[in-house]
């Protein structure tokens, strides 16, 4: 399985276009530490690929990443996309993709109803030539869009959370997803919204040969004492890193081989390599995901070659 990480910012990215604060002015100084909004691809053979999550920074990461480039005359690599909630920053880059002559998407029940609610313009990916279909607890084949399977299955794990702002932020059953991807030898766990850790998320989090882990917010009250908000992180469904119930605590000893939190906002102190939140993350055993991160998951030893860019 091979594993590259698109963007690794939460929604707004770094720098946030109109976001002072001293990372995302850091970042507009120095390209470099730039990150677009949480993306991962993902394949079975190198050539056809998952997209999971759809940024609108989509049209930039497809053109960072060579292996997404199309070939004569119109074809893209990009097979299918699966979605782990209905959020803005995680699912509106379909729209940059309505040039598709078919796509396939996958998404809990309720994410594909939200987004089909909340936005008209992407109603024509529910309709053929195009197919949505529905992930939950039992794994499903994904196939491009002549139905063909890419060598991927994918579930659906409850990992809380809520429904966008745009729809009210409910506290509905499949409102996020933890997104299972299993290529028959290797399991890759994708979890940008983690609102609750629940029980399959725990079994998940200990089975899992990769992981990629909610990493919005280091703290609960993190925006309210930078003045940058009033919601805690928990009310915007997001378990906090640091803390009292906080990921970093409870995934103790239980990722796979390949611990990375991703999905990171641009107040999180994790950004700032040099920071203490940095360094008890590394403690712990995990890492910050950066944009361009690669690596794979090779079936013979069951080992992994990769690195950055
Ligand atoms: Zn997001
Ligand atoms: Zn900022």
């Amino acid at each position: 399985m091979h594993i590259r990480v698109l963007g690794s910012a939460a929604g707004g990215g770094l720098p946030q276009w109109n976001c002072a604060c001293a990372h995302c002015n850091a970042a507009r100084s120095k390209a470099q530490s730039r990150r677009l909004q949480a993306s991962l691809a993902v394949s079975a053979d190198g050539e056809r690929w998952l997209i999971a999550n759809a940024t609108p920074d989509i049209r930039h990461q497809i053109l960072a990443f060579e292996k997404l480039a199309p070939q004569p005359p119109r074809r893209s690599p990009i097979s299918a996309v699966v979605l782990s909630d209905a959020n803005i920053d995680h699912a509106f880059g379909l729209l940059e993709l309505r040039q598709a002559d078919r796509l396939s998407i996958y998404s809990t029940e309720t994410v594909r109803d939200v987004l089909l609610a909340g936005c008209s313009a992407l109603r024509p990916f529910a309709k053929p030539p195009h197919s949505w279909h529905i992930i939950g607890d039992s794994p499903v084949h994904v196939n491009d869009a002549s139905g063909l399977p890419v060598g991927l299955r994918v579930r659906g794990i409850d990992v809380g959370g809520l429904t966008p702002q745009y729809d009210g932020g409910r506290d509905v059953a499949g409102a996020a997803a933890g997104i299972l991807i299993n290529d028959g030898a290797h399991r890759l766990l994708y979890a940008p919204c983690v609102g609750a850790m629940t029980d399959p998320l725990r079994r998940e989090l200990a089975l899992a040969d990769a992981v990629f882990l909610d990493g919005t917010f280091w703290a609960e009250h993190e925006l309210s004492v930078q003045a940058l908000g009033t919601r805690t992180s928990r009310q915007m469904g997001h378990l906090p890193i640091s803390g009292d119930g906080g990921t970093l605590s409870a995934a103790v000893g239980l990722g796979g081989k390949h611990r990375y939190y991703t999905h990171v906002n641009n107040t999180n102190p994790v950004i700032d390599p040099g920071s203490d939140a940095a360094r008890a993350v590394r403690d712990a055993g995990w890492i910050i995901a950066e944009d361009g991160l690669a690596f794979s998951l090779s079936k013979e030893a069951g080992s992994a070659a990769g690195g950055r860019r």
